[in-house]
């Protein structure tokens, strides 16, 4: 066991704080990452708060993890030590079932095994990546390409195959009109990803605030919702609508803005039930649909992708010690448009 120091939640209404957590021995199909930088995700800030479900306490949360390797088991193959990783959202699968053998192992029906707050197959609790260290078997282990830098990646094991992976699904591409509602972590890289894979981006933002550095990132069109005449403007004229908003929307305003068979994808995972009307679906032959993540393979492909591209996360650093301001900033919409945690200054 490795006792390494982390960030975690102790309660769901007092702020995190500094603490010691264990990491298994390397096994042979294991790998220890000296973890450099940890993303902050608005999911860790759902779960330590509970508003999902009641967290597994302590936890430490984080899944944007880019680090070095620091240790490799006897039986691993695909990494070796000095080696550029990440990690994301999940760690484990059954990798027998129907979607794993896809590759979809985000979707496993046994449950993916989360990066943190879910039961591990050796029966421990998983801890995540608010931490100086982790122990993660080596096909949960993502490569890192050179050219992209370790800080600018960490958003992307969450944040961008997030967005990545509906884009892709859903053809985005030239011809497409694509709408990204939230320019939070989430939005921006939907914009950059979209973007870069040739579609016609316009942001749809609660405010005009942020319209120069969302047409910066590459979207064509920028509009505030907060504005009614937003949706009488933009009524029909979308194909594709990514929905990043950590908070419950009006779903059938969003949907009128779908052109004929066009499709809303929900990423955004509010803890309220959100409602629709179906005849703003059925009126236009409208999908309504969602997306979790994305599997092993298509994360791969994603950092590939965003090195070819020169995409990383658009970030803001911080101390360990500025985890619960970074909290609050992120509630108030007021993140440009990552923050990423220094594992050195634990
Ligand atoms: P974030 O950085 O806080 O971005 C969310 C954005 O939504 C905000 O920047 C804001 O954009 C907009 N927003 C916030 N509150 C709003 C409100 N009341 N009404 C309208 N718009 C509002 O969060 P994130 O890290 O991108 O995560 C977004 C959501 O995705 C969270 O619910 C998270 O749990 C979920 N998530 C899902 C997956 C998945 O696999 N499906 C993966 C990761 C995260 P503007 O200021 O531009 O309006
Ligand atoms: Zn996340
Ligand atoms: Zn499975």
């Amino acid at each position: 066991m490795l006792t390494v120091k982390a960030y975690a939640a102790h309660s769901v209404t007092e702020p995190l704080s500094l603490t010691t957590i264990e990491r298994r021995d390397v096994g042979p199909h294991d790998v220890l990452i000296d973890i450099k930088f940890s993303g902050i995700c608005h999911s860790d800030i759902h779960t330590v708060r509970g508003e999902w479900s009641a967290p597994k306490l302590p936890l430490a949360p984080g899944h944007e993890i880019a680090g070095i390797v620091a240790e490799v088991g006897s039986a691993v193959t695909r990494h070796k030590v000095g080696d550029r990783v990440g990690v994301g959202c999940m760690v484990n699968s059954c990798r027998e079932c129907a979607n794993c053998q896809q590759g979809e192992e985000q979707y496993c029906l046994a449950g993916n095994i989360g990066t943190y707050g879910a039961l591990d197959r050796d029966g421990t609790i998983t801890q995540g990546g608010y931490s100086t260290h982790i122990v993660v078997t080596e096909d949960f282990v993502l490569n890192i390409p050179d050219g992209i830098e370790l800080d600018v990646a960490a958003p992307l094991l969450c944040a961008g195959i997030t967005t990545y992976s509906p884009l892709r699904h859903w053809g985005a591409g030239p011809g497409k009109r694509v709408a990204i509602v939230g320019l939070g972590g989430l939005g921006h890289m939907a914009v950059k990803l979209a973007h870069a894979m040739g579609a016609e981006v316009t942001v749809l933002s609660q405010s005009l605030k942020k319209q120069e550095d969302g047409l910066r990132l590459g979207a064509d069109h920028y509009h505030a919702t907060g504005d009614p005449a937003t949706f009488k403007t933009l009524r029909g004229s979308f194909d594709l609508i990514i929905n990043t908003v950590s908070a419950n929307i009006d779903v059938d305003a969003y949907l009128g803005l779908l052109a004929l068979d066009g499709a809303m994808v929900n990423v955004g995972a509010p803890p309220e039930k959100l409602s629709l009307n179906v005849f703003s679906l059925i009126g236009a032959r409208r999908t309504y649909a969602g997306s979790l993540i994305g599997g092993i393979r298509e994360t791969q492909e994603m950092l590939n992708f965003c090195a070819e591209h020169g995409l990383g996360s658009e970030i803001e650093v911080i101390g360990a010690d500025k985890i619960n301001e970074a909290y609050e900033r992120v509630l108030a919409s007021d993140v440009r448009y990552r923050f990423v945690i220094d594992a050195s200054t634990f």
